[in-house]
């Protein structure tokens, strides 16, 4: 799950701050019976973590924080009537239940998500173009499809947002930062930016892959050519891409942002549990 569907996660788990937890299960080794009857007190996400502060039920104890990460399978359910056999963790309130699958889940401290920076996480309303920018400076030999999942820079950024990016500024995925001209940089920040929040709003209208122009795709919505699928750059990850229209040129030159392609495919609903 990347960072919007963990600010619409965070959306739905609205109903259940400052609710008491009733019963806890789930297979995480964690020492999760100790959420048993503490309030649900604060919920934030940073990137493609979730937060959730548990206060205490005697106030003399200090609060649980729990950091969920959904890697790359992750789900939740919230309230489903046939939940899947092994949660890592079901959070039963009194008005309703909440199932995480298949993440990583850990118990961290109080004050772990302050720590954190908002200027780079991309969901944030303190994102901050011209600090991703400075961090930007120190990676100029990276290539695109790196710097666009490098936490650290674009939090929140993961494959869906990395490929589609790439097509719309017709870039190959081994393109080097230094082949982008700075003067360029904060339209290749925005890009990612504003795709994240396209993507938020998609979702919410259960039209993401609608919208996916070579994500999961076999031939480019351009030219007809056949996708490239390769697993590129530090993180190994998938990169669909056109050969053509995305060709890898050594070259630096200005960078242009095309807008998201027309979608033609007919209306149909999709399960916007996943991604
Ligand atoms: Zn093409």
């Amino acid at each position: 799950m990347e960072g919007p569907s963990l600010v619409i996660l965070k959306e739905e788990l609205e109903e259940f701050r400052g609710k008491k937890v009733l019963k806890v299960s789930g297979n995480t080794k964690q020492p999760k019976e100790s959420l048993r009857h503490r309030t649900l007190q604060r919920i934030e996400t940073w990137g493609k973590q979730l937060f959730l502060t548990f206060s205490s039920p005697a106030r003399s104890s200090t609060p649980i924080v729990t950091k969920t990460h959904f890697l790359m399978f992750g789900s939740y359910r919230i309230n489903d009537p046939k939940p899947e056999r092994f949660p890592r963790l079901e959070l039963k309130f009194h008005n309703g239940v909440v199932y995480f699958y298949a993440c990583s889940i850990r118990f961290g401290a109080v004050g772990d998500f302050d720590a954190l920076d908002p200027r780079v996480d991309l969901m944030s309303d303190r994102w901050d173009v011209a600090h991703v920018i400075d961090l930007m400076a120190r990676k100029q030999e990276t290539f695109l499809c790196d710097l666009f999942l490098d936490q650290n820079v674009f939090a929140g950024s993961g494959n869906i947002v990395k490929n589609e990016v790439l097509f719309n500024i017709r870039r190959h995925p081994l393109t080097k930062l230094a082949h982008v001209p700075r003067r360029d940089w904060p339209r290749l920040a925005e890009a990612v930016h504003e795709y994240c929040w396209n993507f938020y709003v998609w979702k919410k209208q259960f039209q993401l892959r609608r919208h996916w122009q070579v994500y999961r795709q076999t031939k480019c919505p351009l030219c007809d050519s056949k996708l490239v699928r390769e697993s590129l750059g530090k993180f190994a990850r998938r990169s669909f891409y056109c050969p053509k229209d995305q060709a890898l040129q050594s070259r630096q030159r200005k960078l242009v942002v095309f807008p998201v392609l027309p979608v033609e495919m007919p209306d149909q609903q999709e399960n916007r549990l996943e991604h």
